[in-house]
């Protein structure tokens, strides 16, 4: 899986991608990450790109024509290698994002990512450039970069080999299961975790771990584990 991102700011990436599981990703190629800074696709000297906003207000406007010369490039070299491709634009009044897009998106070859600044980005971008809009939720940041890493981490996930134990995975919060008897798909949210001390005291008081997990009868763990999913 090819993740392109496209800001003003790839430097704000430094530390994801060099740590953690996403270092470790790319080290066994499961995915590659390619920072693209915009100012590459601008042709003045200042390279401009933003602009006021027509009809007035604050702040100022990412423009249409870097953003669409970046997503051509990169959409011209994956065609070439026949590359699945989805071109995405991070933004507040985009769809919210869920588990649900997790596992579609995950089907791609290649994520574009389009990181907005400022007071936003050209309408058109999403209109005519993008294929989606996506919101990581109802309030305002500074940039799409923080969601664009949201949701690489998210897909990440579901990659085969990135997650050492596939089988946290499959019973994870919003992971869904299909009872095939009863015809109905659920997703629920994953069930409390403990580990030592068995007791810990706070404030006088005994916090102590539910003893059907220090049983040892795994019937009963599994059932009080799926009672508390639900
Ligand atoms: N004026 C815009 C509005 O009211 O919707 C907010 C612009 S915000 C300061 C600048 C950029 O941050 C956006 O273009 C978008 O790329 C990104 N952004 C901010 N909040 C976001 C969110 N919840 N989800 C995804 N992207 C977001």
């Amino acid at each position: 899986m090819k993740f392109d991102i496209i800001t003003i700011f790839p430097d704000l990436f430094k530390g994801f991608v060099s740590e953690s599981l996403l270092a470790r990703a790319q080290k066994k190629k499961l995915i590659k990450i390619n920072l693209h800074n915009l100012r590459k696709w601008t042709d003045d000297n200042h390279k401009t790109v933003d602009g006021r906003p027509y009809g007035g207000g604050a702040g100022m406007v990412l423009k249409i024509e870097p953003i669409w010369k970046a997503v051509q490039f990169l959409k011209r070299k994956a065609k070439s290698v026949k590359r699945k491709t989805r071109t995405i634009l991070l933004s507040a009044k985009g769809e919210t994002f869920t588990q649900n897009d997790v596992r579609r998106l995950a089907k791609y070859d290649q994520i574009i990512f389009i990181c907005g600044r400022y007071e936003g980005v050209d309408e058109r971008v999403a209109k005519h450039v993008a294929d989606e809009e996506i919101s990581i939720g109802n309030y305002v940041l500074f940039g799409g970069e923080v969601p664009t890493m949201v949701i690489i981490e998210t897909i990440l996930r579901l990659i085969p080999g990135v997650v050492a134990k596939e089988e946290s995975i499959k019973n994870e919060s919003f992971s869904v299961s299909v009872n095939s008897k009863l015809k109905t798909v659920n997703s629920y949210r994953e069930h409390p975790h403990y580990t030592r001390p068995k007791v810990f005291m706070l404030g006088g008081k005994k916090l102590k771990v539910p003893p059907v997990l220090l049983s040892g009868n795994h019937k009963s763990i599994e059932e009080w584990r799926t009672k508390k999913s639900r």
